[in-house]
This record gives structure tokens, C-alpha cells and sequence, in this order.
């Protein structure tokens, strides 16, 4: 188990979600990583669901993939682009991971016939499980950001389990409630009762928080940090100031303007790590793209967009920021334009407004919704050599359109929406045939990290060699790269491709699976799809090479 002093803060949710509790758990970790602990941050979504890989993206936001292959809440991806390295399971917990685990102990007779209760089984594996996370990781501080918000029912366990904690080792516990503040237009004022109220309900629970921090539109004045530090109990220098900015990156270096580090230090009664935090680099690229004028303006073809009236992007969060690395890197800010490939299929949107993007990107997505429309906005970035990047089922569906288009496969399609495709260029995998008649569809896609090897010559090797992420002298050409799907290029059809002009430029180390297509410079500026997942992997300090080729073509092509 974690060492006897082991540090742990929990960050909790006030007053509404969507705030950015998140960014302000990546932020906390960043700035104490920067002070040179080791840390590890932990995301607790209070849901059923064993993990986030069966949800909805328009009900939840993007799945994130581990390394391992665990799906997991979007939280996840920020925590690795902040911390700059790779996180694993123990890292994520679930309250369906929670209670499954101490259901199948009861079946096997673990708990003695005792009765298995909420209190103390479900909190005390709670414990076990937050515990087991720093062990993993040999980290000396957690952050761990409970899901939800104060008052609801599903992060009660979370939050009892937290406060046993504390009870048990009152100086290596913290809570920091992250609130909001709102400023309702016809009042004009920014209101702190509802953070009064998130407060005494997290009392009610027998928690005091250590530190608030106040997110709003603009920063606190000192009449409100007074007011909430008085009526929630906290010194004023302990209410944090979070008003919204220009980038989230910016969140950790505002933070340690307010020296905010040591005061967490101070809170844990940490002695050691008073030097200040080393945040140069981090620095350094916030600088970059604070700034920048030069546009190159990007349309992501989708469909998780609507949730009744409103737009949401949440649903591809790593594809966003993988883009920006990689313009901020080139020295562009990037302008997103969310496309609605379905738009395309009812006339509401014409192929020609294409024109008015420097690149296009198809990402990830399942089933049938919207894919002729990608199919036509493929081929009309191709015909017209706008640079074009699909990923994962944006490389399936470039595939069928060179099939239908180039090579006059009339009926080429994928087995995932017509079973009895007569030229069925992308098909399931044999190995995953057996999940889908046996319905089991949780965890069992071919998820996480495997390698590919590049082709020589290729635009894909081009890439990662000149990112330097692969050797030059020793002409090494395998790359790993995170996947999430069941189906692949047929095997069937491989040689026609080739032999009509499509290169696979990676593939499975055993040549089985096409992990990368694209169409040689000659022919077009960048026509490239790969089955993998590269934006899992972008970070900032670490752009993408396939991302940065991608908006590099963009911007040369630009008009
Ligand atoms: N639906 C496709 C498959 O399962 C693509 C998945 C994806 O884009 N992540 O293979």
C-alpha cells in the first residue's frame, strides 16, 4: 500500500458541472510535478458503466484510450497532455469498476458470510483502489478529482471514503472545492450564495474544505474572496481567484502567480519543495501561441454534435488539441470549423464550401449516421488536393471512396453497416467476430498501444522521422500508436489497392493489418488516414508528427 505518508488532495465539485474541474486537477498536478514531486492524478466517475467505452459521445464527451487499452473519461487525456507521461488503469475508477469488484468477492464466499454493505465494502475498496494508485505509480502526492458535483446521490461513496481518509490521517488529506460564480446579466453582480450553499452541503457530509477555488468570467474581487472566506470557513489567501482565459494552459502559470504550490505544500505540511516550480518550457510554448495572427482554418466532418439546441466539440477533445500543438508548433493559430457530415447528405451544406478550409479532417465514429456524407466530402478533398487526415474511420471511409471512386469498386463499403456488402472493402476483424454474435461489446475492440511499421519513402515515415520520433541511423521504422476498433482494410482487397495507386505506408509488424493509407505527394498534398488514434498521443510540449505534417500541408497550401 501507498507509504504511511503519502499525500492525497481530492478535488471536488460545487455549485454546477462543466466548470473545468479538470483542467483545475491537471493544473494542481502540473505545479507540484514542476516543483519536482512525483505525482499521479486519478479521475472518479461516479457511473455504472465499467468504463466510458460503451457510452455515447454526446452523452459523455470523447473516450480516451490508455495505453493498455482502458477507456476511459476525456479528464484522462488532460492528465496525460498536463504531466506529460502516460497513465494506467489504477488510474481511473469507476463506481460500476467498484461495485462489480465487490460483488464477484461476495460470490466467492471473500467477505466470510458476513452481509455486504455500501459502508463499509464499497468505501473501503474505494480506499483500496485510490491507495493502490499511488502505489502503482511511486508517486508521493495524489490528486484525485471526484466526478459530479456536491449533492448529487452517485459521488456520496466517493466523498465518505475521502473523508474516512481524512479522519484516519488528518495532515496528509486536503479537499479543494472548485465553484463557480455566476454573474447573472440582469443583476450584474457576481453572486457567491450558490458557493455559500455547495459548502454547507459538503459539511452536511462531515467535509470542510481546505480551499475554493471561485471559477467566474472575470477574476474575484477582494470584497467576495472576504465574503467566502468568511462564510465558508477558509483564510481568504485560500480562496483561489480561476477566471476564464484565453487558453487552459495558462491555468497552471496563473496559479503559481498566486504561489499556489506552496500553499498546497504548506496545507499537506510538506516541508521539503520549497524551491520555486520549473515551468519554463511549459512557459514557453504558452508564450508561442499567445499571439499568433497567421490563421489556417481546419473542418472537422462529424456527428456528435447536438445536444438539443447546443454544440458540443467535447466529443473530440484530443483531435482539438492535437491540432493545436501542432499549429502552435508551426507558428499558426488554428481556427476550427465544426462540419456536419449529415448536412451534406440533405443538401443544407454544398461540397464547394469546402473551399474554405486549408485542411479537413475525418475523425473516429461508429455506425451509419452521416458516412455518405464523409464519403463525398473524401472525394472532394481529394479531387480538389485539400490536405486531408482521417482518422481511424476517417481512414476506413478514404478507402471506400478510392475503391468506389478511383478503382470503380461500385459497391464498396464496410461489413459494420452493410452485412452482405458485395465488395466489402473494410471488414471485421476474424478476431473479433466472436464478440459481436456473443454480444459483448464492453472492452472488446482491438483498444491501446501496437506497433506498425512504416514503409520507406512514405509521407508517414517522413513525418515521424522529421519530428525525430524515429532513429535515423539505424533506419528504424516501427512506431506504436493507440487503437479503438473492430474493423479493418480486407485483406481481400490490399493488392487492388496497391496496384491502383493507394499506398499503406504502416502496417501490423507481421504485415496482416493496414494501420496507415495515403496517396503519394505527387498526387496530392497530403491524403492520409491512419486505423489508429494519433491524437491519443499528441501533447503539448510533444506535438504529433502526423498532426504536424498535416497542418504543415495545410498551411502551405493555403490560400
Ligand atoms: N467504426 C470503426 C471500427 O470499429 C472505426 C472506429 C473508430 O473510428 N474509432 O473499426
Amino acid at each position: 500500500m501507498a507509504t504511511k505518508n503519502h499525500k492525497y488532495i481530492f478535488v471536488i465539485g460545487g455549485v454546477m458541472s462543466g466548470v473545468g474541474k479538470g483542467i483545475a486537477s491537471s493544473s494542481i498536478g502540473k505545479v507540484l510535478q514542476a516543483k519536482g514531486f512525483s505525482m499521479n492524478l486519478v479521475k472518479v466517475d461516479p457511473y455504472l458503466n465499467v468504463d466510458a467505452g460503451t457510452m455515447n459521445p454526446t452523452e459523455h464527451g470523447e473516450t480516451f484510450v490508455l495505453e493498455s487499452g482502458l477507456e476511459c473519461d476525456q479528464d484522462m487525456g488532460n492528465y496525460e497532455r498536463f504531466l506529460n507521461r502516460n497513465l494506467s488503469n489504477e488510474d481511473y475508477i469507476t463506481s460500476g469498476m467498484v461495485y462489480q469488484h465487490v460483488i464477484e468477492q461476495e460470490r466467492n464466499l471473500k467477505y466470510g458470510g458476513k452481509c455486504v454493505e455500501a459502508i463499509p465494502h464499497i468505501r473501503d475498496e474505494i480506499t483500496r483502489r485510490i491507495k493502490k494508485a499511488a502505489e502503482h505509480n511511486g508517486s508521493t502526492i495524489s490528486v484525485i478529482e471526484i466526478g459530479g458535483t456536491i449533492g448529487d446521490y452517485q459521488n456520496i461513496m466517493f466523498i465518505e471514503a475521502a473523508r474516512v481518509m481524512k479522519v484516519e490521517n488528518p495532515d496528509d488529506v486536503i479537499f479543494i472545492m472548485v465553484s463557480y460564480l455566476p454573474i447573472p446579466s440582469k443583476v450584474g453582480e457576481m453572486k457567491t450564495k450558490p458557493t455559500q450553499n455547495a459548502v454547507r452541503s459538503l459539511n452536511s457530509y462531515g467535509v470542510q474544505p481546505n480551499m475554493i477555488m471561485a471559477r467566474s468570467e472575470v477574476a474575484l474581487d477582494e470584497r467576495r474572496k472576504e465574503k467566502i472566506a468568511i462564510s465558508c470557513n477558509v483564510r481568504p489567501e485560500h480562496v483561489i481567484s480561476a477566471p476564464d482565459i484565453e487558453s487552459i494552459y495558462e491555468v497552471p502559470l496563473n496559479f503559481e502567480k498566486d504561489k499556489l504550490s506552496d500553499m498546497l505544500l504548506d496545507l499537506l505540511k510538506v516541508k521539503d519543495g520549497k524551491q520555486s516550480a520549473d515551468l519554463a518550457k511549459w512557459k514557453a510554448f504558452v508564450g508561442n501561441l499567445k499571439g499568433l495572427t497567421d490563421e489556417v482554418n481546419i473542418a472537422i466532418v462529424g456527428k456528435y454534435f447536438d445536444t438539443g439546441d447546443f454544440v458540443l466539440s467535447d466529443a473530440y477533445i484530443s483531435v482539438i488539441e492535437a491540432i493545436k500543438f501542432s499549429s502552435y508548433e508551426s507558428g499558426v493559430k488554428p481556427v476550427i470549423h465544426w462540419v456536419n457530415a449529415k448536412d451534406f447528405e440533405s443538401g443544407k451544406k454544398k461540397l464547394s464550401e469546402l473551399g474554405d478550409y486549408d485542411g479537413i479532417i475525418v475523425p473516429g465514429g461508429f455506425g451509419e449516421t452521416g458516412i455518405e456524407g464523409k464519403v463525398s466530402v473524401i472525394q472532394y478533398a481529394r479531387e480538389n488536393k485539400i490536405p486531408y487526415f482521417g482518422l481511424c474511420y476517417g481512414m476506413q471511409l478514404a478507402v471506400i471512396e478510392y475503391g468506389r471512386n478511383v478503382l470503380g469498386m461500385d459497391g464498396a463499403h464496410t461489413r459494420e453497416i452493410e452485412k452482405d456488402a458485395t465488395v466489402p472493402v473494410i471488414d471485421i476483424m476474424e478476431s473479433q467476430k466472436k464478440n459481436i454474435e456473443e454480444e459483448k461489446y464492453g472492452g472488446t475492440m482491438r483498444l491501446g498501444a501496437y506497433p506498425a511499421v512504416l514503409k520507406e519513402g512514405t509521407i508517414a515515415r517522413e513525418a515521424y522521422l522529421s519530428a525525430g520520433a524515429l532513429a535515423k541511423e539505424d533506419g528504424e521504422s516501427e512506431i506504436s500508436e493507440r487503437h479503438r476498433h473492430r474493423y479493418e482494410v480486407n485483406p481481400e482487397y490490399i493488392k487492388q489497392f496497391e496496384d491502383g495507386g493507394l499506398v499503406f505506408s504502416g502496417t501490423s509488424p507481421d504485415g496482416i493489418l493496414m494501420e496507415i493509407a495515403e496517396l503519394p505527394k505527387e498526387k496530392h498534398p497530403f491524403f492520409l488516414g491512419t486505423q489508429f488514434h494519433p491524437e491519443f498521443h499528441a501533447r503539448p510540449l510533444d506535438p504529433h508528427p502526423l498532426f504536424t505534417a498535416f497542418i504543415k500541408a495545410a498551411i502551405s497550401g493555403k490560400k
